[in-house]
């Protein structure tokens, strides 16, 4: 028999959203008069923007044509798309990234999974608490179980941690966050920048959420902080900005100054190793989905793309003041979709009693690493109307 790898029986079993659908089950059966909302998985409810429907239909025209039909593409991404990434997500930034520096995928949770696969097996990293799990688990997978360094977010420092106090060569970074919906300032960015300068660490930036931002003060991207085009990479995503959770695209920029050293003490690009993992295990996002998420950089899909982030900005504001106006302590909910509540209890206890009381379904913080424990993460991922009903139940009722 082929033995395993066994460093997945050091992972913690992956059981919140199970767990959460046996409630969420369990309640509908007692209460089948009553409508569940759910504000608890961060996933669009919105339908694709207009422009990128019309270029996925144009797509498909064309892979219907002989003549025009298309079969593999760059495994690094059609230069249309990384052309327009450049111009209209870095540029107009005064950041200088080049389309060589783009990789396109089909997501970013496996950009972000994937990445450390780089790196030396020894290699100390640091990742957020409350943490996006997947920073974790594939760590764990490599064989870094007793290597990572939680760095812990509170409500004293407004959920953005300072970096770690001891040396490590890798940094997650997640802003706006998920779960806690906090934002980096500039000065705080700078820091772990410094801090990765300073240790000649790599930050792996993951800035899916800029869309949110509305301030004009908090950077969209790490490459804004001077010095991160010696030190970061950036992991964006479709898949909130532009709805394309079910239709898949995503990017990872690494500029060409980024570079790593082997045990000899040679210096290796980033950008080359990726690209030679990338071309070697993936064959390129669909030229459909590419030409739909190139449509949303177009004039029309930039104003369809902020009306949607509006929408859900919009219920994020509904939610943060119900939840002010009940006295709970939140950060998160503008410049992010996400709210971060302090319950003043066990996570899952208010879970239940948000459920049983409401038939409202939140995220309990705890499934989020031991930092999430007595918080709660309410999603504004969700029709209007919905959002607005399961507040007026929050608030009637808890
Ligand atoms: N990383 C974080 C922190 C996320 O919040 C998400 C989506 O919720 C992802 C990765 C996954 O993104 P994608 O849909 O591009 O795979």
């Amino acid at each position: 028999m082929p033995k395993i790898n066994e460093h997945f029986t050091r992972l913690s079993k992956s059981y919140l959203f199970v767990e959460i659908a046996k409630r969420v089950r369990m309640w509908e059966e007692a209460h089948s008069d009553t409508e569940i909302i759910k504000l608890g998985i961060g996933d669009v409810t919105r339908p694709l923007p207009p422009s990128a429907i019309q270029a996925l239909h144009g797509a498909t025209d064309e892979m219907a044509d002989p003549a025009r039909f298309r079969g593999y593409g760059p495994e690094q991404g059609y230069d249309f798309l990384r052309n327009a990434i450049v111009a209209h997500d870095y540029e107009p930034r005064g950041v200088t990234i080049s389309a060589e520096d783009i990789f396109v995928s089909d997501g970013s949770k496996c950009d972000t999974g994937n990445f450390q696969e780089l790196f030396a097996v020894d290699q100390t990293v640091a990742v957020p608490d409350p943490v996006y799990p997947v920073y974790v688990d594939t760590n764990i997978m490599a064989g870094r179980h007793d290597r990572i360094v939680y760095m812990k977010g509170t409500p004293d420092n407004g959920f953005v941690s300072p970096p770690p106090n001891e040396h490590v060569d890798l940094l997650y970074l997640c802003f706006p966050n998920n779960p806690t919906g906090a934002t980096a300032t500039r000065s705080q960015l700078e820091q772990y920048v410094q801090y990765a300068l300073d240790h000649d660490a790599l930050i792996l930036f993951y800035a899916a959420y800029v869309e949110f931002i509305r301030d004009p003060d908090i950077p969209r991207s790490i490459f804004e902080i001077p010095g991160a085009e010696r030190c970061a990479v950036e992991f964006r995503s479709f898949s909130k900005t532009a709805g394309f959770t079910g239709l898949r695209c995503a990017y990872t920029v690494i500029p060409p100054t980024v570079t790593a050293t082997d045990s000899t003490g040679t210096t290796y690009s980033v950008r080359d190793l990726w690209a030679r993992r990338h071309s070697t295990k993936f064959n390129g996002a669909s030229y459909p989905v590419q030409r739909a998420a190139a449509a949303v950089y177009s004039p029309q899909g930039a104003v369809e793309i902020r009306e949607l982030a509006d929408y859900y900005l919009g219920n994020a504001e509904i939610i943060r003041q119900g939840i002010d106006s009940l006295g709970f302590d939140s950060v998160g909910g503008t410049n992010s979709p996400y709210i971060w509540v302090n319950a003043g209890r066990p996570s899952w206890d208010f879970f239940d009693e948000i459920l049983n009381r409401t038939g409202v379904v939140i995220t309990p913080g705890a499934g989020f690493g031991a930092g999430g424990e007595g918080f709660i993460r309410i999603s504004a991922f969700n029709d209007r109307e919905k959002v607005k009903v399961a507040m007026d139940r929050i608030k009637k009722y808890l």
